[in-house]
């Protein structure tokens, strides 16, 4: 039997995709979800390709007296990564306090049961959101966090204080947090992707989705910013190459291979790309063409934010690896699948 390892969000976009990479490194997965923004389908679609079908448990982690139960029944986990969360930007605005319950009472209760359950390693899912408009690009770990431009993005760095604070005080516990720029693509079996509910608010499920007839035209938020191009610029990381640092931090805390007993990493590729740039891309690797008008700024959107990955190559012995073309291919072979288009 290989070494557990819980997975909170493991039906999630990206712990899907982590489950699939650490079930084909031999680890025993069991995951917690509540399907409030996925579905139990995941779990079969991860058997799918692995053969190996993942422990599931389904249910709220703010169920505090479910997850102590569950802690007793599970009860030779060695490590947890923490998905679990809220993440749409524009609704974390609306509904702030909803954002802050969730996000940040979930990794306290997970952090309690650590110590409870004496289960010692920990990797947090955070986000390049925790620099804002960095003043240099590209970013490295050392650039100062900016005050967050939204309750969700203040999560993520209260997340990494309160992980801070608590490894602290707690000797037993070492955590990895992962700063991932902006997550795009799907697995190359097409069988597990993105599944925004609703009007997509990320850039590449609505590229995908407006090239499958679903929406009528892209709204590309300014072409006006000091870029080369006048849009916006992001580090777009392939998310089967994110999912692989997930293992990667795994086996750095079981092998006790840490620096330090909280760690954090930008996983970026290191590389800068504009919404146009992402658009022609698009269509280059697919040969679809997509309907596009520039339209306003975004209020909240940053101009350009792209990874120093130095840390994340030289220390974990990590590396992005898919190009920006295999990446928006395999986010369309997604969406043809999905979608049922030929
Ligand atoms: N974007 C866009 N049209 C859209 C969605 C996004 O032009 O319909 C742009 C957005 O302004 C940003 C980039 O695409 O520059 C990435 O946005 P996304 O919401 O995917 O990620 P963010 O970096 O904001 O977290």
């Amino acid at each position: 039997m290989g070494r557990q390892v819980l997975v909170t969000g493991g039906t999630g976009y990206i712990g899907s995709h982590t489950v699939v990479e650490l079930q084909s490194k031999g680890f025993e997965v069991i995951i917690i979800d509540d399907l409030s923004n996925s579905s139990a389908e995941v779990v079969d679609q991860i058997e799918k390709i692995t053969g190996i079908r993942p422990l599931f448990e389904q249910f709220n982690l703010l169920d505090a007296k479910r997850l102590n139960t569950f802690f007793q029944k599970y009860n030779h986990i060695e490590a947890i990564i923490h998905f679990a969360a809220f993440k749409a930007v524009g609704e974390s605005v609306n509904k702030p306090l909803a954002y802050y319950q969730n996000n940040l009472i979930s990794l306290m209760y997970i952090l309690e049961c650590m110590s409870r359950y004496k289960i010692s390693n920990l990797v947090f899912s955070s986000s390049c959101t925790v620099y804002g408009q960095p003043d240099q690009l590209p970013v490295t770990e050392q650039t100062p966090k900016k005050e967050a431009e939204s309750p969700y993005g203040n999560t993520k760095a209260i997340s990494e204080e309160i992980l801070n604070d608590v490894v602290k005080a707690t000797p037993e516990i070492t955590a990895i947090a992962l700063r991932y720029f902006n997550p795009i693509g799907a697995h190359p079996s097409s069988l597990i992707g993105e599944l925004p509910q609703g009007v997509p608010n990320n850039l590449v499920p609505f590229i995908t989705q407006t090239a499958a007839g679903i929406r009528p035209q892209l709204s590309i938020f300014g072409d006006d910013y000091q870029t080369p191009d006048g849009s916006c610029i992001r580090d777009y990381i392939n998310v089967v190459d994110l999912a692989k640092a997930h293992v990667v931090a795994i086996n750095r805390l079981l092998d006790n291979k840490t620096k330090s007993r909280y760690e954090f990493f930008n996983i970026g590729t290191g590389k800068g790309a504009s919404v146009l740039e992402v658009v022609k891309t698009f269509e280059k690797a697919t040969g679809v063409k997509v309907n596009y008008t520039i339209v306003a700024r975004r209020p909240g959107d940053i101009e350009q934010i792209y990874a120093d990955t130095t840390n994340a190559n030289k220390i974990l012995g990590w590396k992005a690896e898919v190009s920006l073309h295999d990446t928006l291919l395999s986010a369309w072979n997604w969406e043809k699948k999905i979608r049922n288009i030929n």
